[in-house]
């Protein structure tokens, strides 16, 4: 603390904008959404302040029109890596000292560069680069990212704050020092949010980063960088390195400086890395702190009590609304028989009232999913699905990818609990119901329970307590993020802190002063005012 006890503007949550027919808003993205599509733009490197060109490049195309080249990006060699590693520890000289309120104020400023000027360019290329509609850019690209930036910043001075007792002979001080190294930040492509929040958190705290994002976001993650940079994150704070990344992550891991990973991506892909870092961990300086948020197979389950309709609008926003590309999106569903028939109803109702197609059409509730591979993938367990016995397509069940990777929203229902669809991660607009005996509510919990190795997000529907109170003691475990009579995606910063432990991750809730915890090592400093003269204590006579 420099010269005053600063209290920083409290933080609110971004209010989310309609985008309704005819609205300002909408115009001015649809405008910024048109001028990007018809522009291209190359995409750098960014080591220590500057953009480099490596020459060796990779194109970017919406995947609701994959063959429309929106640019290039660079890909990084082994020694661009290692010139992010020297720079990040060069830059970390002044910039762990610098006072809280300076780091402060330049997040505080992207959050409102976020909110005003940048706000339909980081709608446009999340619409763009991941084919989210506009209602799901702005829930992410724009109002969670900038609730991150903002409660982040809160929460970083209420640590701070957080002091241990002294006496009036010792002054007992604690220090939130940042991590000594850099922080290697590797990100997916289903959240703009998440990819600016893994490196900015820890960069907030004094630490100096190196970020991998996506091959598949990279468009957006541009814009991400020229927000920071305009708001004034010093050269080597936050490094940008793109490529192969195995290649980036041996490298990275390789250093003795390496201090800690935030990952957010798939769970195979943190547990290699995790081996990694255990088979490195003689050469590091200090033990790494390892943070990562990854698969889930999200539940609803719906007593016999439950609401049909209710129930029918949680599965249809929660397992469609971005393509099911949300860690947090239902994949599975568990539905009493007595409720079975009215559930069904609505949601082929829904399903029928989908509109698919490009975000540009803003009345689109259904894009494309990310890439060709995850199209075949889900394409092959559609297959699989329309061929065996135990499983039948009730919706849906069709898919194209000749201008853009288009899966139709497909609802499967089985009678086999333990179906693939209803243990496997498959990250797109694919469902799967299962149904169940009115009279075996705990037998279907304990089922859901021991299912699948996730345990990230999961709802539960009842309009009677003592079933919902089993509920929540037999699933204790099985979900980070617990959701009663409501959908199990959408999680807000400062209200629902995010993540799940299992397979899902180290659950250190982004979005929540848990996380930040993970980017500091406290130094205790005890000041003795008068210092003790003689060894004897009175016991000794
Ligand atoms: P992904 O695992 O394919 O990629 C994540 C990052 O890891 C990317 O930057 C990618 O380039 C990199 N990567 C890929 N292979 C690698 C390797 N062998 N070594 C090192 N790095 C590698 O994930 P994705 O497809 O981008 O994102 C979807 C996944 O992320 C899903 O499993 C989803 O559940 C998960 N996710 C979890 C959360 C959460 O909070 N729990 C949030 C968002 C996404």
């Amino acid at each position: 603390m420099g010269k005053g006890f600063f209290e920083v503007p409290v933080a609110v949550n971004e209010p989310v904008k309609s985008y309704a027919p005819g609205s300002a808003e909408r115009k001015e993205v649809s405008e910024t959404y048109n001028k990007m599509y018809n522009s291209t733009v190359e995409v750098s490197l960014y080591i220590n302040g500057k953009d480099i060109k490596t020459g060796d490049t990779g194109t970017m195309s919406p995947p609701h029109d994959h063959k429309h080249v929106l640019g290039t990006y660079h890909k990084a060699e082994k020694k661009h890596v290692e010139e992010a590693i020297s720079t990040a520890l060069e830059a970390r000289k002044k910039w762990s000292v610098m006072p809280w309120e300076q780091r402060a104020a330049i997040f505080l400023r992207a959050a409102e560069l976020l909110a005003g000027p940048y706000r339909a360019k980081i709608n446009a290329a999340t619409m763009l680069a991941q084919s989210k509609t506009i209602h799901q850019a702005e829930i992410d690209a724009a109002c969670e990212l900038i609730d991150f930036l903002r409660f982040n910043v809160q929460f970083m001075t209420e640590i701070y704050a957080e002091q241990p007792e002294s006496t009036s002979d010792a002054w007992n001080r604690l220090e939130y020092r940042p991590l000594e190294g850099f922080i290697y930040a590797i990100t997916p492509f289903n959240f703009t949010a998440i990819a600016a929040n893994l490196p900015a958190s820890a960069a907030m705290l004094g630490n100096v980063v190196v970020w991998k994002p996506s091959d598949s976001q990279i468009y957006s993650a541009k814009v991400i960088m020229d927000v920071f940079k305009e708001a004034g994150v010093p050269a080597g704070v936050i490094n940008v390195v793109m490529g192969d990344p195995v290649m980036i992550t041996d490298t990275l891991l390789a250093s003795p400086d390496f201090s800690g990973i935030h990952f957010t991506g798939s769970t195979h892909v943190f547990k290699d890395i995790w081996q990694k870092i255990g088979t490195n961990i003689h050469n590091y300086k200090t033990y790494p702190r390892i943070v990562g948020e990854t698969g889930g197979k999200d539940f609803i389950v719906a007593h016999k009590t439950s609401n049909p309709k209710q129930v029918a609008t949680a599965i249809a926003r929660g397992a469609f609304e971005f393509q099911g590309q949300k860690c947090s999106a239902a994949s599975r569903c568990y539905i009493s028989k007595s409720i079975w028939k009215d559930v069904e109803k609505y949601l082929k109702e829904d399903v029928a009232s989908f509109k698919i197609g490009s975000p540009e059409d803003m009345s689109n509730f259904i894009t494309a999913v990310i890439h060709e591979g995850s199209f075949d993938k889900l394409a092959s367990y559609i297959d699989q699905a329309k061929k065996d016995s135990d499983a039948e397509i009730i919706a849906g069940g069709n898919y194209d990818k000749s201008k853009g990777y288009f899966i139709e929203p497909t609802v499967i229902k089985t009678n086999n609990a333990k179906y693939s669809t209803m243990c496997t991660e498959l990250f797109g607009p694919v469902v799967t119901i299962y149904v169940f005996e009115d009279d075996a509510w705990e037998e279907t919990l304990h089922l859901v329970d021991e299912t699948s190795e996730y345990a990230l997000t999961g709802a539960v529907f009842s309009e009677d307590r003592y079933a919902l109170e089993t509920a929540v003691k037999i699933l204790e475990n099985a979900a980070g993020n617990f959701y009663i009579n409501d959908k199990p995606t959408g999680a807000v910063v400062g209200q629902q802190p995010f993540g799940g432990a299992r397979a899902s991750g180290t659950n250190d809730k982004a979005g929540s002063k848990l996380n930040l915890y993970r980017w500091l090592s406290p130094r205790m400093v005890k000041e003795t005012f008068v210092s003790p003269t003689n060894y004897r204590y009175p016991f000794l006579g």
